[in-house]
């Protein structure tokens, strides 16, 4: 292994010498516009991620503007990218460094690393990106590289794994040029040494590459765990009158926390009116009072990283609605757009074609 150890970072950077790829954070220095990128584009593609980070950009210039914004404005420009939990950190971050750092950006890996929704991937990109520090960045991609390069049969999702790997990739690094080095790696995934169906022909390590040379690419990264996703059934209470609906901020800690929903009932599989009427949220929305059912929408689902989310939508007309708690709103239907709601709900606002008629 040794010798492939030796001129990987030599091919790597030749091969990238040929490449342009230019990208709006590409050669920044600015250790907040570097952060800002590497954490809208944590689980995101780059094209989906790339018009969030123009856009948080020209919202938030500074550290300081993004502070200062209220959650709900933050979460709003977030609305679509997904992993919500980013933005609030996000948030949380940046009032930490406004407040607690006087708007100075943390200038070692060490404590980049203490910055919450921070992990060592991200660390070591701003830490080399922006101060051109010696840290190797070890996500998806580099796994990907390396295990089919160098035919790791470790599982790089294991104790021992992560540590073999953290360990390779460091010593690959060329200390000389972090910067030049993590740029390449980073874009030799996304564009030659791609998950499925890489560039093998054209590649410049295909001589030496195990998983090429073995025919081997698909076993590669090997990994332990496989993860099972479990469905969940949503059903959400359009409560309205003629003029207004109530929605509630979602509180738990679950996915899409401080987005906002109509009142949920979550039942086991799809549910009937008949049940939908036993649970306490419909007592305490609906309760005795007059309604009209108006329409019921067909299942929408949502894919997430953990679970599947099947969606229906019941839009149930009330002559009054109930007085509303702490962290609900009765709204216009049109102020609707002006809140942030997960991807599934959204999908409904913007597709009302799509409803089975109720007998
Ligand atoms: S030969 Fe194929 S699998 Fe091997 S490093 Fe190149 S692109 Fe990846």
């Amino acid at each position: 292994m040794s010798s492939k150890k030796d001129n990987f970072s030599t091919r790597l950077l030749d091969w990238h010498s040929q490449q342009h790829r230019p990208m709006p954070w590409k050669g920044e220095r600015n250790p907040y516009l570097i952060w800002l990128s590497e954490i809208i584009l944590q689980q995101t593609r780059v094209e989906q991620g790339l018009p969030y980070y123009e856009r948080f950009k020209a919202a938030y210039p500074k550290v300081e503007d993004l502070a200062a914004a209220p959650e709900d404005e933050v979460l709003k420009l977030w609305e679509g990218l997904g992993y919500y939990s980013r933005a609030r950190n996000l948030h949380f971050t940046a009032k930490y460094i406004a407040r607690e750092l006087e708007g100075e950006f943390p200038t070692t890996y060490d404590n980049i690393l203490k910055l919450k929704g921070v992990g060592a991937y991200t660390a070591a990109a701003i830490a080399s990106f922006a101060y051109d520090l010696p840290y190797a960045v070890l996500d998806g991609n580099v796994y990907r590289i390396l295990a089919r390069y160098f035919g790791i049969e470790t599982a790089s999702d294991s104790t021992a794994g992560k540590k073999e790997f953290a360990a390779l990739a460091q010593a690959l690094l060329d200390v000389s040029q972090a910067a030049k080095y993590n740029q390449a790696i980073m874009d030799f995934g996304a564009l030659q040494c791609t998950p499925k169906s890489p560039t093998c022909t054209a590649c410049p390590f295909q001589e030496d590459c195990t998983a090429f040379q073995t025919k081997s690419i698909e076993k590669y990264p090997v990994k332990t765990k496989k993860l099972k996703k479990r469905t969940r059934y949503f059903n959400y209470l359009l409560l309205n009158t003629t003029e207004q609906i109530i929605i509630e901020k979602r509180q738990q800690k679950d996915i899409w926390k401080g987005l906002y929903q109509f009142p949920l009932i979550e039942t086991s599989a799809l549910a009937t009116v008949a049940q939908l009427q036993l649970d306490e949220v419909w007592q305490q929305y609906v309760g005795n009072s007059n309604y009209q059912l108006i329409r019921q929408s067909k299942p929408f689902k949502q894919t997430l990283s953990h679970q599947y989310i099947i969606a229906t939508f019941w839009e149930i007309q009330l002559s009054q609605l109930p007085s509303v708690q702490d962290n609900t709103l009765l709204l216009a239907r049109q102020d609707l757009y002006n809140y942030a709601f997960p991807k599934v709900i959204d999908w409904y606002l913007k597709d009302n074609s799509l409803y089975l008629n109720l007998i």
